[in-house]
């Protein structure tokens, strides 16, 4: 822009020339206008060139406990000049790794009993599928390795968590899906096939769908199903009424886990603590990152409930080394920044402002533009929603090119200092902003 210094314009230059962005698009990025941001507080962004910004986003549905809060910069800065690093291999441990991980256990569900930590919710997933695979290595039934998860579902971007991922344009000459991952029907009420009258009927169908491929792969090769409670990134997707449940019975009938991919939908972002409990659902293994640190530094975790954790455990085991980890798993300052960001959300109550405020926005969207043209759906739980835009909102009939109908909401409200997210093949203003939203800013968003 107009005001843009020679030193801003030389970084400019620079990030044109050298940096490969992550999801973006190589050719057209070179020429990309760029999303230049300096500073954050609670859910305002300030750009380099001074303009506040509301991050509806979240960043990437992360930053729970929005934007500058001293209080975890002061336990990062406190941890780093006390012990700045320490591995976790074999028998090393620090006090803020035990402290997170018996303040997680509190916090989870019942039924979970042991913590393996990471960096990223990409690597949380290859962890678990690594540790479902030992898991029927150590059972003596080495065939059993088959992954199953859902079209539009995210799961990440490593080679496999991008197999579990369900989106093909997160495969696109890559090489990805894997042998050996598969993907079923999306539990994705608005883009529904035609002939599905009621939510009933459908979640019929989609239990049928996982049951047909199951015995077309041969229950005896299939290990485990990863899904998000209700699906980020490919749409904002929350399940039909019944649907984990009819899903769990057929998982139960052919002895495969249930794993719950909670990245987005965990640490208050819905409501509740966790997404699992009001779904019904009653994972084997759970995947955490994102609101586990809000977002101030990288840190993620895989859950193994007690039914897997014995098997690991196991006298078959007694000698086997666990070969995997990270240099940085159970990072110090990490999990003491973690306890703090906990802290905080506790202290707050924020996954019940979360409840309470998001119904508030969601109703106010519903009040205010759910008459609008291409308005076809409104729809989320807690501070995770998203409109949907389609061509004729009547019969549900999606725009033609709709990633470009959805760029250009996203470009509409960036234009209008709104910082909102789309998803590819759809129209969307998807929003996760901070938890601590007040009403008068969920107003501030929807005008
Ligand atoms: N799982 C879910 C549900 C996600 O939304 C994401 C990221 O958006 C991931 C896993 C991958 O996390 P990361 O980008 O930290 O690897």
């Amino acid at each position: 822009t107009s005001n843009t210094s020679t030193a801003q314009q030389r970084l400019i230059d620079a990030d044109h020339a050298h940096l490969l962005h992550p999801f973006s698009s190589l050719y057209s990025q070179k020429n990309k206008e760029l999303a230049f941001f300096e500073s954050g507080e609670g859910i305002w962004l300030t750009s380099a060139s001074g303009e506040k910004y509301i991050d509806a986003a979240g960043g990437l549905w992360c930053t729970n406990v929005g934007y500058g809060r001293q209080e975890l910069v002061d336990a990062a800065s406190s941890q780093m000049s006390k012990l700045c690093y320490l591995h976790s291999f074999s028998n090393f441990t620090h006090e803020p790794q035990i402290e997170l991980t018996e303040k997680l256990l509190s916090l989870l569900p019942s039924g979970f009993d042991r913590i393996f930590y990471g960096l990223s919710g990409s690597d949380a997933n290859d962890s678990n599928v690594k540790l479902i695979w030992r898991y029927n290595n150590v059972l003596g039934r080495p065939e059993k390795k088959k992954i199953i998860a859902r079209e539009s579902g995210y799961h990440g971007s490593t080679v496999t968590a991008g197999s579990l991922t369900g989106i093909t344009a997160a495969h696109r000459a890559f090489d990805i899906p894997r042998p050996g991952f598969l993907h079923t029907v999306a539990a994705d009420w608005h883009r529904r096939p035609d002939h599905i009258a009621t939510e009933e009927e459908f979640v019929r169908y989609l239990a049928d769908e996982l049951e047909k491929l199951i015995l077309a792969e041969g229950p005896d090769t299939i290990a485990a199903f990863f899904a998000e409670p209700i699906s980020g990134s490919g749409g904002i997707i929350p399940p039909p009424a019944g649907y984990f449940e009819a899903i769990d019975a057929v998982l139960k009938r052919y002895d495969i886990l249930m794993v719950a991919d909670e990245v987005i939908t965990g640490f208050g972002r819905t409501g509740t603590w966790f997404a699992s409990p009001r779904y019904n659902i009653k994972p084997d293994l759970m995947t955490l990152s994102k609101g586990i640190t809000s977002g101030y530094l990288p840190l993620s975790a895989s859950v193994l409930s007690e039914r897997v954790s014995k098997v690991l455990y196991s006298e078959a085991e007694a000698d086997g080394a666990f070969g995997h980890g990270f240099t940085a798993s159970g990072h110090p300052v990490c999990t003491a920044v973690a306890m703090a960001n906990i802290d905080i959300l506790e202290r707050e109550k924020l996954p019940e402002n979360a409840a309470k405020v998001g119904a508030y926005l969601q109703n106010q969207l519903r009040e205010q533009l759910g008459d609008r043209p291409f308005v076809s759906d409104i729809r989320g739980e807690g501070l995770l929603m998203t409109i949907e835009f389609d061509k004729d909102k009547e019969t549900r009939t999606p725009f033609v090119q709709a990633s470009k109908a959805g760029h250009f909401a996203i470009q509409a409200c960036h234009d209008e200092k709104l910082v909102i997210r789309g998803a590819r093949g759809r129209a969307l203003a998807a929003m996760a902003p901070p938890l601590t939203l007040t009403e008068s800013e969920a107003d501030q968003i929807v005008e």
